[in-house]
């Protein structure tokens, strides 16, 4: 039974969703005006382990993610840089995919563009006018928040709370209630336009998210992630917006949020100038580091990025993948206590994930059973049957990780073509009983940095460490 920790209750709660096996999840996705940053990439990472984990369950999912391809950032940019919005946009998404594909993100269904969803958008904005929940002033379309009785729900904030703590505050003198947000914002000269009935302008940030999940969810779904900072407004704004267009309640079972990835505690941002680029962390790094990084601490935690961190996991990742690589080559004695103690290390570490996803506790059993059965093999107590049992529970929970490159350890060094030659040669010498010629061959093979064992099935060569 999985459990996961719910922002809306603030507490953990056993997973079901709304229909059988099928699992619809959203996850705010980027506003693309920059490079990404290791704080991206540790939201979007956990988002991809738990979306691999539920698929491991058996669950059927439907992972959606929007992209924000306009917004006062990028606008802003476009100035900046002399160039359209649409430029600016076209091109970090594709630097964002581009940093997706190299972290072996594979597991979002969709990408939906903000600018895409129009119809869909103005569809919203339009039920909200007519519900009543939303109002026409000079420069936009806002929702008044007094209208709605939950909102704050989520945040846990009273109206007057929300309105002390708004972080991205919608300017505009005529707004009924200092905390009511931009639905539809009239657009400035020189600014990208769309028609609406309304008058010519573009989507508020909260509004694409809710219209493109209706699109392909319906009303209500069953997770909305992101990291924490998005609780509020934005989530919150969402909440508001749904609920009040559907009637219905929850719009969403199962809110997630993501801690924060932090550098000497302090959350890692563009605007505080203490980021590292995906793209200059993999310069350096194997995506297996980052992933490895994620895996070690729990989503909900803050994780502070240093230096020591990155080389610990590089040493942590040696070190399994040197286990496994000996776990192939172990030719050991079948001991039947073995079995208790593999048994008991899957089962445990399939429950740590089971309780909230807790990846930290898991990796704790992982290098535990590591040492303990390194022991082992060093005396030759591990069989092969046994060996092959561990390996391939490792393989199938790299699935859900994939910190481990299997290929690299199941790789077979492939022998050069001079040494396949002669181990040829030497055989045929070795068919007509001409042990001299053969002997002289297996020195020269030798010379060349590798040796011959002969078996029942034929010779084996290895290369000399
Ligand atoms: P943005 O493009 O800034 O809207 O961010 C995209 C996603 O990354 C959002 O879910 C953010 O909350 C998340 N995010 C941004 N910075 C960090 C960070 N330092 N740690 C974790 N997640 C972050």
């Amino acid at each position: 039974m999985l459990k996961i920790y719910n922002t809306l209750s603030r507490k953990k709660e056993v997973f079901k969703p709304r229909k059988d096996k099928k699992v619809n999840i959203f996850v705010c996705g980027p506003t693309v005006y920059d490079y990404s940053h290791l704080g991206h990439a540790r939201t979007y990472l956990c988002y991809d382990m738990l979306v691999r984990y539920l698929k491991f369950l058996g669950y059927k999912v439907f992972y959606l993610q929007n992209i924000t391809d306009i917004d006062d950032k990028i606008i802003k940019r476009a100035k900046e840089k002399k160039k359209s919005w649409k430029e600016i946009a076209r091109f970090f998404e594709k630097e964002y995919l581009k940093d997706m594909r190299s972290l072996k993100i594979e597991s979002v269904t969709k990408y939906a563009r903000a600018t895409e969803h129009i119809k869909e958008i103005q569809s919203q904005v339009k039920r909200l006018l007519e519900k009543g929940y939303a109002y026409q002033i000079k420069d936009g379309i806002y929702y008044n928040i007094k209208k709605f009785k939950d909102y704050g729900k989520l945040s846990r904030r009273t109206v007057e709370q929300a309105e002390d703590s708004t972080s991205r505050i919608d300017i505009a003198h005529k707004k009924r209630n200092k905390g009511d947000f931009c639905l539809w914002k009239f657009s400035k000269p020189g600014e990208p336009v769309w028609k609406s009935p309304w008058g010519d302008g573009r989507p508020g940030w909260h509004i694409e998210d809710t219209a493109i999940a209706e699109k392909y969810f319906g009303l209500q779904y069953d997770i909305h992630g992101g990291a924490r900072d998005l609780i509020f407004p934005h989530h919150e704004a969402e909440i508001a917006q749904m609920e009040a267009i559907s009637g219905k309640k929850p719009m969403v079972k199962y809110w997630i949020h993501t801690g924060f990835l932090t550098v000497d505690g302090q959350k890692m941002a563009k605007s505080l100038g203490n980021f590292i680029t995906i793209k200059d962390f993999l310069k350096k790094y194997s995506p297996s580091v980052l992933r490895f990084i994620v895996f070690s601490s729990h989503y909900r935690s803050p994780l502070d990025y240093s230096d020591t961190l990155t080389k610990e996991a590089k040493i942590n990742l040696e070190r399994l993948e040197e286990f496994l690589k000996r776990l192939k080559a172990t030719k050991g004695k079948l001991a039947k206590s073995n079995k208790k103690i593999i048994k008991n290390f899957e089962k445990k570490f399939l429950q740590a994930l089971k309780d909230d996803f807790n990846t930290p506790k898991a990796k704790g059993l992982l290098f535990n059973f590591v040492a303990k059965i390194n022991k082992k093999i060093d005396k030759d107590q591990i069989s092969q049957s046994q060996a092959k049992e561990i390996y391939n529970f490792f393989k199938k929970q790299n699935k859900i990780f994939g910190f481990l490159d299997f290929q690299k350890i199941e790789k077979k060094h492939a022998l050069p073509k001079e040494v396949k030659k002669l181990v040829e040669l030497r055989e045929k010498y070795r068919t007509q009983k001409n042990w001299l010629r053969a002997d002289q061959i297996r020195k020269k093979i030798h010379h060349l940095g590798y040796q011959i064992e002969d078996t029942k099935k034929g010779p084996k060569v290895k290369k000399i460490k």
